[in-house]
């Protein structure tokens, strides 16, 4: 009998009428991960199977299937027909040829004649009768085998349950635009609101001469390995050279770090809107640096008038936020040493307390702002990974 792998998900469940809506977008995500490989999905209520897979693409596949967000766990499993002879014989071809082992039941199917404890206990049986170098052992057991009995008159026969990412479909929070640096922190961000549904585009700023092509190349690359989970996005460069002359030319160096991030968060908005996003995610965690206190998210937070600005890393540490990219992958990329727009004109020692009518004054310096925001935005690089 070949291998299946079946897939569980996870909060959809919770999900009433317009779960059907939240399925949809799950098995298409799941498809286009399983493109490239020859196989099938069959959708159960509640479960999927991979069918038809050549066995040696079995990792691959698995590896694909946990980035999929909306996926709590999967197993690879044996189905076979719900009749005990069968899933005893089965089992036993499984087993090693001696050592302990426990069966764990779970009946799906209430109309199958044996209770789960029966069912374990009835298999269990069968297999030492038939094998004196193998013997159940309910606590401390080699290995665990499960057997899952479902309605449809069919039992997966498995040893293992491995985690996937869980979360929610990417797609079904609709878009939003993610503030993409080299750093480590903004790609995470992005990672965890994927996780909640939301599909991306990324935007970042690019300060040529100053910051060189090799910076925009990690950018381009940390955004395909986002790809994984997140799904295709678009990546948005912004020429940020002028503004952020202007802003040196004119404004109080202190205040360099304050201006430039309002500057970005103006052109975020504005690329959001046409582009079709609900929100901004950035990487922006509480106090990490002199940007990112109290007083500086009020004042950066404030030119964006039409949409919420999601910070989803605002309560972690640097700690856990190395940790989750080093899972999904970004960390050795956004460590490579190349300069971000963020470190072009900065002052030594910023304000760490700007106010809203301190950062107004500095940037009525500048004048006629607008015009420079319209000339980045008609020169916008559009690339898509
Ligand atoms: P990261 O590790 O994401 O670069 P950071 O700790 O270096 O973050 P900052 O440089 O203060 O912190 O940036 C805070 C957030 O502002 C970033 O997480 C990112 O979302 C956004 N940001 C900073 N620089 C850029 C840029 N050049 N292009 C787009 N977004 C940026
Ligand atoms: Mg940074």
């Amino acid at each position: 009998m070949d291998n299946i792998i079946v897939l569980r998900y996870g909060e959809l469940y919770l999900k009433g009428k317009n779960r059907g809506f939240f399925e949809r977008l799950l098995i298409g995500n799941i498809k286009s991960k399983l493109e490239k490989f020859k196989c099938e999905l069959i959708c159960h209520r509640g479960r999927y199977e991979v069918v038809g897979y050549k066995k040696e693409d079995e990792p691959r596949i698995v590896s694909a299937l946990k980035t999929v967000f909306g996926l709590k766990s999967l197993s690879v499993a044996q189905k076979v027909p719900s009749d005990l002879g069968v899933m005893s014989d089965m089992i036993s071809k499984r087993l090693p040829e001696k050592g302990s082992f426990k069966i764990e039941t779970h009946r799906a199917d209430k109309t199958f004649p044996l209770t789960s404890p029966q069912v374990s206990a009835a298999i269990g049986e069968k297999i030492i009768e038939e094998n004196s170098d193998l013997n159940v052992d309910l606590h401390d057991p080699d290995i665990i085998v499960n057997v899952d009995i479902r309605e449809d008159k069919s039992t997966y026969i498995y040893t293992k349950k491995e985690e996937c990412v869980g979360g929610m479909p990417v797609g079904c929070a609709g878009k939003g635009l993610l503030m993409l640096s080299g750093g480590i922190d903004s790609p995470v961000s992005g990672y965890m609101l994927a996780k909640r549904g939301l599909s991306l585009d990324a935007i970042h700023f690019h300060s040529y001469p100053y910051t060189s092509e090799q910076a925009k190349d990690k950018v381009i690359e940390l955004a395909k390995i986002m790809s994984d989970y997140c799904g295709h996005m678009n990546l948005i460069i912004v020429p940020f050279t002028k503004i952020q002359e202007a802003i040196h030319e004119k404004c109080n160096s202190e205040f360099m770090i304050t201006i430039v991030r309002r500057f970005m968060m103006r052109i975020a908005e504005k690329v959001a809107f046409f582009r079709d996003c609900g929100c901004i995610v950035n990487g922006e965690s509480l106090g990490q640096v002199a940007s990112q206190t109290l007083q500086s998210i009020t004042v950066t937070n404030d030119v964006v008038k039409s949409m919420p600005v999601f910070r989803p890393l605002i309560g972690m540490d640097k700690q856990e936020i190395i940790d989750i990219s080093l899972k999904i992958g970004t960390y050795e990329t956004s460590i490579l040493p190349y300069e971000d727009c963020c470190t072009v004109f900065m002052p030594e020692s910023p304000v760490t307390k700007p106010t809203i009518v301190r950062a107004e004054n500095e940037e009525r310096k500048m004048g006629n702002f607008e015009k420079l925001i319209e000339e980045a935005l008609d020169n916008l690089e559009i690339i898509k990974v």
